[in-house]
């Protein structure tokens, strides 16, 4: 006869098939927004590492060519607002004055130091409580070392982070001769990353060539097409936010990822409001990754980066966040699906 305890320890131990396990909702993820950014200079390899151990799901790199075709992972094609080359390559800005990683080599851009991303404008730190501009020491990485170092990782500590890479700015490139999307697409197959069941997002806003990477370039990996609000040369398409234009995406695509201020909407915490965005998306069958949650830099809609969680996460219902604190966004989840746990 089955006593009560040893019922207890069958279904603990999963042998039994009587009682269905209780189905959990799927785990939202934390996608480390260029590393554990509100810590360290961004997009830096210390920055990966530090995401890594603080139990990011997805660790994000930014991809941009140098001149001899080698991706590096930066967030801007301008280098100058995070690295010294002003000072170290006086003399190579184009006409507007800036920097561009696809005017040096790689060689070149080994020699450059990264520090704390400067705000351009006032020439001071874009975030005032981070890591000190000019501390320690810290260089631009290759995505393939990037790959190499969160793949070992991933190794060392038995807990596997996937990557999230953007190919930023396609057409600027293409302009400009050089095949960004064949090149990073050939290195992440070259790694294991080739099917929707790799750990991989690939991230874009320019729709068309994202459609190009799935169709003409071959990429079987998920996609995200990301949503702006404005501003850049691609990064701009009301269209593909209505519920037409987001069954056009999730015929290409796995998700997009929106601004958080197109999830939530609002003046302050009194008139936060969740826009139809989420729901449209899950509608056309489109996961949803908002970006960016930043302890330091929140938005009028919520008094702390666990609201702005709440908000964006619990209340909107969107899949994942893109943030500079995995640390605490990784922390919010653990709560929230365990509230009783340490
Ligand atoms: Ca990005």
């Amino acid at each position: 006869m089955t006593t009560l305890p040893t019922l207890a320890l069958t279904l603990l131990a999963g042998s039994s098939n009587l009682v269905p396990a209780p189905m959990e909702p799927p785990r939202k993820i934390v996608i480390a927004h260029r590393g554990a950014s509100g810590y360290l200079p961004e997009h830096t390899l210390a920055a990966k590492a530090m995401a890594h151990a603080m139990g990011a799901d997805y660790i994000e790199q930014d991809v941009v060519l140098s001149q001899d075709d080698i991706p590096v992972v930066l967030h801007d094609t301008q280098i100058d607002t995070v690295t010294d080359v002003a000072r170290r390559f006086p003399g190579r800005a184009r006409q507007d004055g800036r920097y561009y990683a696809l005017d040096f080599s790689l060689a070149e851009l080994r020699q450059l130091r990264v520090n704390e991303r400067i705000d351009p404008k006032r020439g001071t730190p874009a975030f005032k409580g981070r890591f000190p501009p000019g501390q320690s020491s810290f260089q631009i990485a290759t995505l393939e070392e990037e790959l190499q170092l969160i793949q070992g990782i991933n190794k060392s500590t038995g807990r596997e982070a996937g990557i999230y890479p953007e190919i930023k700015r396609p057409a600027w490139h293409r302009r400009q001769g050089h095949d960004i999307s064949k090149i990073v697409l050939a290195i992440l197959n070259k790694y294991g990353y080739r099917t929707k069941a790799d750990k991989v997002y690939v991230q874009c806003f320019d729709f068309s060539e994202l459609r190009r990477v799935r169709t003409e370039l071959g990429c079987q990996c998920k996609l995200i097409q990301l949503l702006g609000d404005g501003g850049d040369e691609c990064a701009n398409h009301p269209h593909l936010m209505t519920p037409g234009g987001l069954l056009e995406v999730a015929a290409v695509a796995d998700g997009i990822g929106p601004s958080i201020r197109q999830v939530v909407a609002g003046k302050s915490r009194a008139d936060a409001r969740i826009t139809d965005l989420v729901n449209n998306a899950h509608a056309a069958g489109l996961a949803v990754h908002p970006y960016t949650a930043r302890a330091d830099d929140l938005p009028p809609f919520a008094a702390s980066i666990e609201e702005l969680l709440d908000l964006v996460l619990v209340r909107a219902g969107a899949d994942g966040i893109f943030t500079d604190h995995p640390d605490r966004a990784t922390a919010f989840i653990r709560d929230k699906r365990h509230p009783s746990s340490p």
